[in-house]
């Protein structure tokens, strides 16, 4: 099929984790929007582990509607990243989107997105307007996708919204990538070759709160780094042959000094509180250093065991033909 095609059957994929406050409301509204796109199309929810009865809403919604919707149950929490893998292993649409289930994208942006994708977009991004997170979440935003756009080469205003639509080949492609720990927005773009950007309402989160503490966070941001560069890598060999050029000229200078005018004046003894000063630094960075090499190794480290991204305790639902 050509991507420029018309999309005949739709997949929506949403991650749900501890959700059973809005997960009723997100599957009326999106069943009610998918109703009307006059196609195909089948609606995935994929559990990550949840602790409520966010599974048991999603079940009874798979079988009033058993070739719709599709529950994905997984055995434990793996991230949210990991569980829109999950649903992406099941989908069989021409057109994949992925949606989050705290109803802070509105489910009725569907639309836009599918007549963007059928305007030959392999990945349509989405851009949130008056943007409804805390101040903290918006700065940190900010900066990583001024990264991301440098690091991907393509020009997203807004890596973090998780409204987005990724053409067939598109998600088949991110299922081959084997690596433990994934960005999903900057994995889809790296194998798009048109996408496209449109802008989307967004709301306050419809009940509880976010699953994000500030350590998983920090964690999605190591992530998002180390999935799509390994500059911080080089940058530290360069910042070491910076160093290391800057003590040669000290040394030198030091040597030159001693020469011309002896060890008459207190100029190396005086410096003692300098150096220190210096080797706190120098030693401050080194410890930066390694534990970002830490950072990238222990990725490596579990991509080398290779344990499963997710495992798939039960679906419920018309089973995803193989
Ligand atoms: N989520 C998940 N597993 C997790 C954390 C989150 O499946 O470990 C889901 C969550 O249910 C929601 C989406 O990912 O559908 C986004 O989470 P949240 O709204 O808490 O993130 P935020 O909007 O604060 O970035
Ligand atoms: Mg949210």
């Amino acid at each position: 099929m050509k991507k420029s095609d018309k999309i005949e059957f739709v997949s929506v994929v949403v991650p749900v984790y501890n959700e059973e406050g809005c997960l009723q409301e997100l599957i009326d509204r999106t069943l009610a929007v998918l109703d009307g796109i006059g196609r195909r199309f089948e609606f995935i929810l994929v559990d990550d582990g949840s602790r409520d009865c966010s599974a048991e809403i999603m079940k009874a919604a798979s079988e009033k509607r058993p070739d719709q919707v599709i529950s994905c149950i997984l055995n434990r929490n793996y991230g949210q990243h990991s569980a829109i893998m999950a649903g992406f292993s099941l989908v069989r649409g021409d057109l994949v989107i992925t949606l989050d289930a705290d109803l802070q994208n509105p489910p009725e942006e569907i639309p836009n997105l599918i007549a963007a994708a059928e305007e030959g977009n392999d990945v349509v991004g989405t851009v949130r307007q008056k943007r409804k997170d805390t101040l903290f979440r918006r700065f940190a935003s900010k900066i990583v996708n001024r990264v991301a756009q440098k690091a991907t080469g393509v020009k997203m205003n807004d890596y973090g919204c998780m409204l987005r639509a990724y053409r067939r080949h598109i998600v088949e492609a991110m299922l081959q990538c084997n690596e433990r720990s994934t960005f999903i927005p900057v994995l889809g773009n790296s194998f798009a070759r048109n996408t496209c950007e449109i802008p989307v309402k967004h709301s306050e989160r419809a009940s509880g709160e976010s699953k994000y503490s500030l350590w998983k966070l920090i964690n999605l941001q190591f992530n998002l780094l180390t999935c799509m560069t390994t500059m911080p890598l080089r940058i530290l060999t360069y910042f070491g042959i910076f160093a290391a050029f800057c003590g040669y000229v000290l040394s030198v200078y030091i040597v030159i000094r001693r020469f011309c005018w002896g060890d008459g004046d207190s100029w190396g003894q005086g410096g003692v509180f300098t150096l220190f000063a210096v080797m706190f630094i120098f030693t401050g960075i080194q410890m930066i250093g390694i534990g970002m090499i830490g950072e990238y190794i222990g990725r490596i480290y579990n991509d080398v065991r290779a344990r499963p991204r997710y495992f798939i305790e039960e679906i419920c639902g018309r089973k995803a033909e193989k």
